[in-house]
């Protein structure tokens, strides 16, 4: 028997294959939709989203990463949108939304390509090429600064915080979070460091943004474990024990007989001057506070209080190691070890009610290599939104000192790169010249949209963007989305790191490479179907 006519199966049933210049078209649409959600919520005239997941746990916020990460994404090319939003957070914190617009552009520039019959791989080709051209242009263009003037710190950390839900509150948290980092900020081998885990971020809402303070320490979700003991210490000498202040109980199952009250007497006054030998070591090492990361036996804590000693129990291991980094302790596992020496320093220990909780703050330390900021608000969603605002705004601070290299904001370096791009493309040839030609027209996606979320008209706004950019020191031009003109944005002191700018090329460009390489999608049956059209083996758009 022959086989001919005979269909030959290689998927499985109920897999759907999408080919050729369907899966592309259908993949191209989908990231662009992605782009198109997040587009209005562009700069400091963006808009916000309000997100409602499956519980009905309302996020309102315009923070692109925060956006993509709460909507849930089905299509496979709009997911990989959503993860170069999500590796640019990591990578720079900032910049997400940027990311996926412009990635949005590169695709949408080269469906027009396809569509003329340039083959995706040689868009590709270009595209890559562009990209590294254009990373050139904005390390030349980019101006350096100094990583220990807080001013210039300023300027980026407040640039990054203008276009969150804090408007007004920008100047005040600005400050908090480069303090904080420049606390924490360390002499590297390659320059200087700041691992911002060592910015510890605690919120709590009630009072105003303006009460978000820093503290020169730690803040601990922790009350003082006995009521005898004082809940203020000055000047205070802190232990930190990672072993617990209570006998340990043996593993194996012990069987004591006591047939005498005596005995009994006995038997608990030697478990007590146990503990009272701990707490006697504590003392002796001139420790006026404890923080131990396990139990404190009820005994202990007695005796603890007795000898005015502040103590709190069960500290987070991680706020152990911050602890040690702030107050300069040696984090001691065997209470025999304790002496004099690793003890810490904080001007001030002291239980504090916040709201309904009572907190202990460790503040003071000299020179902490650990920081903590309490993030205040009216509501929930107050501190929640500007908790984002400080993570991006900590991570900009972080991207300058290390690269100490910035350029303006309002689509000024974007606007620059374009034109340089366009003169530079004309040494390509054919097609690989066109795709370049594509791929400045869009990096001019981010002036436009800042424009268009601006309300300004944006064909006008880029003709007289582009006139300035002509003139002599004119390549920091950008969108005031304030005042809704063109103007130096850079005088205007917006301004953004390097890094992150770099990271929003990288990451648009591959994205858009990995799309424009698929020319076949083959999904596999889902295995729930979820309700809808019968049949339909594609995983549904947007
Ligand atoms: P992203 O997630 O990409 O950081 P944002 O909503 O934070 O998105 O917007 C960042 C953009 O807003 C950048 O292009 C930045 O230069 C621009 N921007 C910031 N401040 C201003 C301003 N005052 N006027 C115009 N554009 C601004
Ligand atoms: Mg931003």
């Amino acid at each position: 028997m022959s086989a001919q006519g005979q269909p030959v199966i290689i998927l499985k049933e109920g897999s759907a294959e999408n080919k050729g210049r369907d899966a592309q078209r259908n993949n191209l649409t989908a990231a662009k939709l992605i782009a198109e959600v997040v587009r209005t919520s562009l700069g400091p005239r963006g808009m916000d989203k309000m997100l409602v997941d499956s519980m009905g746990d309302v996020t309102i916020t315009n923070d692109g990463a925060t956006m993509l990460k709460e909507i849930d994404v089905q299509h496979p090319a709009a997911k990989m949108m959503v993860e170069i939003s999500k590796a640019t957070d990591n990578e720079v914190g900032d910049g997400t939304t940027s990311a996926v617009i412009v990635a949005g552009a590169l695709l949408e520039k080269a469906e027009d390509l396809v569509e003329k019959d340039v083959h995706p791989v040689v868009i590709v080709e270009g595209y890559t090429r562009a990209a590294e051209q254009a990373q050139l242009i904005l390390e030349r263009i980019a101006e350096k600064i100094d990583p220990s003037s807080r001013d210039d710190l300023l300027k980026v950390a407040r640039t990054s915080m203008l276009t969150k839900l804090v408007t007004e509150d920008a100047p005040h948290l600005a400050g908090v979070v480069v303090d904080a980092v420049m606390l924490v900020t360390e002499k590297g081998e390659k320059g200087l460091k700041v691992d911002i885990d060592n910015v510890k971020v605690e919120k709590k809402p009630g009072g105003a943004i303006t009460d978000t303070q820093l503290i020169r320490g730690m803040v601990l979700d922790k009350e003082v474990v006995h009521s005898g003991m004082p809940k203020r210490i000055e000047e205070a000498k802190i232990a930190l024990v990672n072993s617990p202040l209570e006998i340990e109980k043996t593993e194996f199952s012990a069987e004591i007989r006591i047939d005498d009250p005596t005995q009994m007497q006995k038997f608990m006054d030697e478990e007590s001057s146990m503990l009272k030998a701990m707490v006697d070591k504590v003392s002796e090492a001139g420790a006026t506070v404890v923080i131990c990361q396990k139990g404190i036996d009820d005994i202990a804590q007695h005796y603890l209080a007795k000898a005015g000693i502040l103590a709190i129990r069960r500290s987070k291991e991680s706020d152990m190691t911050k602890l040690a980094k702030a107050t300069g302790a040696r984090v001691v596992t065997n209470l025999e070890d304790l002496t004099a020496g690793d003890l810490g320093y904080a001007k001030l220990v002291e239980e504090r009610k916040i709201e309904e909780e009572k907190w202990t703050f460790i503040e003071g330390c000299k020179n902490p290599k650990a920081v903590t900021i309490l993030i205040r608000g009216g509501t929930q969603r107050i501190v929640d939104e500007a908790e984002r605002a400080l993570h991006d705004a900590i991570m900009v601070t972080k991207d300058v000192v290390e690269k100490p290299a910035v350029v303006a904001g309002g689509g000024a370096p974007e606007a620059e790169v374009s034109i340089q791009l366009k003169a530079w493309a004309q040494k390509l040839s054919g097609r690989e010249q066109l795709a370049a030609l594509k791929f400045a027209d869009a990096m001019d996606s981010i002036p436009l949209t800042l424009a268009e979320n601006a309300g300004m008209d944006p064909i006008d706004t880029q003709v007289d963007l582009r006139a300035r950019h002509g003139e002599k020191g004119g390549k920091w031009f950008g969108i005031d989305a304030l005042s809704g003109k063109v103007a130096d944005m850079y005088a205007k002191n917006v301004v953004e790191p390097l890094a992150v700018k770099l990271q929003i090329l990288r990451a648009a460009t591959e994205v858009a490479s990995m799309v424009l390489r698929i020319d076949d999608v083959i999904a596999a049956s889902k295995m729930r179907a979820p309700a809808g059209p019968p049949g339909g083996g594609m995983p549904p758009m947007g």
